[in-house]
């Protein structure tokens, strides 16, 4: 989509785009090819394929939640920034937490973070079920695009979370019938299941509102061969 295609499309989920926002994914689209040269972050870097697939597909958790009404909110298997950075640049409000298990996509966001002029963001490089043990019951919000299978990244997620904070999950295909065990486990429930084609593309999206009714027990996150294992 080219920039006018992605304004009208996102302000179509309710947002009103600035011309800073636009030059910040503008920089950010030129960071992201620049530097994929060097390492291994995205195969999509054609900048309307960019802004579809990267940009505006990270806005669509908007259908999902109100963000100006969020504080927290911790990107899990971030990459190269989806959506965590894309929803930053929109929410300034956000009080953003990134994690990913690669050092190299940590070090690109910190070069994004700085070029963009981004405050309140915090890096983790660390496993999610890693940094899940220590830092329990502190985010409003989870988010996560194309991680694991979804038993999985719940087991991720819900520890993190606070109690009646939201886990939305961003998937292709709707695998949310596969979380049913791992959800009474983590006493979680779905509350919202939402189906959709991506504009232009029409290829399937799924968004998955999942709220978390009760603290976790600390046996969750097991560590990842467990995890591995056999998954909830
Ligand atoms: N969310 C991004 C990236 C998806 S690819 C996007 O939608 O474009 C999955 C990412 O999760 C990779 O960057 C990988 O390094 C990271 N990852 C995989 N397992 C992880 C784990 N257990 N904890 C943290 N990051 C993980």
């Amino acid at each position: 989509m080219n920039i006018d295609e992605f304004k009208n499309e996102v302000e179509k989920l309710g947002i009103i785009v600035t011309e800073e926002e636009i030059n910040k994914l503008e920089r950010y689209c030129e960071l992201l090819k620049e530097w994929n040269e060097k390492i291994n972050l995205t195969t999509i870097t054609d900048k309307k394929q960019v802004f579809l697939k990267h940009f505006y597909d990270s806005l669509t958790i908007v259908k999902m939640i109100d963000l100006n009404k969020v504080d927290s909110l911790c990107d899990l298997g971030t990459g190269a920034g989806f959506p965590g950075i894309v929803l930053k640049i929109f929410f300034p409000n956000l009080n953003l937490t990134l994690v990913d298990a690669l050092n190299k996509r940590i070090n690109f966001l910190e070069i994004v973070i700085n070029e963009l002029y981004l405050k309140n963001v915090t890096l983790i490089h660390d496993r999610a079920e890693e940094y899940g043990k220590n830092n329990r019951e502190c985010f409003d919000v989870i988010t996560a695009r194309a991680l694991s299978s979804f038993p999985i990244l719940l087991e991720y997620g819900i520890p993190l979370l606070k109690v009646n904070g939201h886990l939305i999950a961003m998937r292709g295909l709707n695998d949310s019938n596969d979380g049913i065990n791992a959800l009474k486990t983590l006493d979680s429930k779905i509350i919202n299941v939402l189906e959709f084609e991506l504009p232009f593309e029409k290829s399937q999206r799924t968004l998955i509102d999942v709220i978390k009714l009760g603290k976790t027990s600390m046996k969750y996150p097991r560590r990842y061969a467990e995890i591995k294992k056999k998954s909830l």
